[in-house]
């Protein structure tokens, strides 16, 4: 892939720039020409697991550039997916909506999730979670989606789910460092009436109660300054049709793959 401008590497002791772009290596190192520093980034971007593609769009979705994993996961030659908009990949109309939904917020977040389903050249359904980012170069506007394959081992999920339905009123989110959801699993429809693409970029504080907004708001915002883990014992939240919902929850502290603290991942569960 050319070096799209997506991130700035900057040596960790005196600030200076390494490198800009895209890293698809598991981590490489470099000696800052600085300060002498011996710096190592780990890939944002990085195609070392099989189970990854990632594909750059133009912010209308035409496909620029493809790593080469994509031939392995969807069975396209590079040269035969570039030049397609991202919407062929997905196997309905719902799906494609959503993708130019998350496309079009995207520029506003450090990321945004989504569990969906991609379509392989051979009109195979394979599950995938795809996180988006947005990047400007040259006043161009792009967007690199990472493509990661969901493997669940001999449909032990779905057979969970047929035996015990209960098992499934727990569900997770992604947040940054603002409260806005950058990922939410696709368990919400189910508990809460709302689709992912409706919450996702949206602030966590809408969907509390009235009353408990404001200092939940606070609370959090001192919690996130400790980069601590941290339980919620008690959380009302709201359901599509404006009734509430009592959960609990417990979060942790979410990196990046270059190890910047960049919000936090909350699992919660629906108490009965
Ligand atoms: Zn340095």
């Amino acid at each position: 892939m050319e070096s799209y401008l997506l991130h700035e590497y900057r040596c960790d002791h005196c600030g200076k720039l390494i490198i800009k772009g895209i890293l698809f290596k598991s981590y490489e190192e470099y000696k800052c020409n600085r300060c002498n520093k011996i710096v190592r980034f780990q890939g944002i971007a990085n195609e070392d697991n099989p189970d990854r593609y990632l594909l750059l769009t133009d912010k209308n979705g035409i496909i620029v550039n493809a790593s080469l994993s994509i031939y392995k996961n969807l069975g396209f030659e590079l040269d035969e997916i570039t030049g397609k908009n991202v919407e062929e990949l997905y196997l309905n109309n719902e799906d494609k909506n959503v993708d130019k939904i998350i496309s079009s917020k995207i520029s506003n977040f450090k990321y945004l999730r989504l569990d969906t389903a991609h379509k392989t050249k051979t009109n195979d359904k394979i599950h995938v979670t795809i996180s988006f980012k947005f990047f400007q170069q040259d006043s161009r506007e792009y967007i690199l989606r990472l493509v990661d394959k969901i493997i669940s081992p001999d449909g032990f999920l779905e057979s969970q789910s047929r035996f015990n339905p209960n098992n499934h009123s727990d569900f997770t989110t992604e947040t940054d460092l603002n409260g806005n959801l950058l990922y939410i699993s696709e368990q919400v429809e189910k508990l809460y009436g709302y689709k992912p693409e409706e919450v996702l970029g949206r602030n966590a504080s809408e969907f509390y109660a009235p009353e408990e907004a404001e200092w939940r708001k606070n609370n959090m915002k001192a919690l996130y300054h400790k980069k601590q883990s941290y339980k919620i014992p008690y959380l009302r939240t709201m359901h599509k049709d404006g009734h509430f919902i009592d959960c609990e929850s417990i979060a942790m502290p979410l990196y990046d793959d270059l190890g910047n603290f960049v919000g936090y991942k909350h699992i919660h569960w629906i108490k009965k």
